[in-house]
């Protein structure tokens, strides 16, 4: 990082402090060449794209007003709902990218949701993924028995009969 003031190519961190939302670090340089300090924020950048083409910063707490209607009802708790938007947003970090469709954050939403409330899950999908009639929850529902069915290396094992 170049000195602002004098130009020197090296500046050395004497500072580093993490912003109360945790999403930046301040640091304070110091320029060995004249001595002077200044401050740099740093930020990994992750805008949203809306429906109307408006730019956002992504919002954790979007993302968890957003399922927390599908869960109503449902045994999740607010650290379900913390947990799963912190891993929808590592997801999408994951990708590389630095702006995402919103309707992109809906579908990374769709796996750990699935995870978390299968009943949600489908409540959720339904309107991520627009089903229009029965036989779109009926397809959904055939694919999570059928999913189920298939990785049952999780499921517990009976008790055997004596
Ligand atoms: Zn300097």
């Amino acid at each position: 990082m170049h000195c602002p003031f004098c130009r020197n190519h090296d500046t050395k961190v004497v500072d580093s402090r993490v912003s109360d939302d945790g999403l930046s670090i301040r640091r304070r340089r110091q320029c060995p060449e004249c001595g002077r300090r200044f401050s740099t924020t740093e930020t990994a950048s992750l805008m949203v794209i809306k429906r109307n083409g408006v730019l956002e910063p992504f919002s954790r707490e979007k993302v968890v007003s957003g399922v927390r209607k599908a869960c109503q009802g449902r045994p999740v708790t607010d650290t379900d709902l913390a947990v799963l938007a912190q891993k929808v947003e590592e997801a999408i970090r994951a990708t590389g990218a630095s702006q995402v469709d919103a309707n992109d954050i809906g579908l990374a939403i769709l796996p750990p949701l699935r995870e978390l409330d299968e009943v949600a899950y489908l409540r959720f999908a339904s309107v991520y993924q627009s089903f229009e009639s029965l036989d779109d929850f009926e397809s959904a529902i055939t694919l999570l028995r059928v999913e189920n069915g298939a990785g049952s290396r999780g499921a517990k094992v009976a008790e055997p009969l004596n």
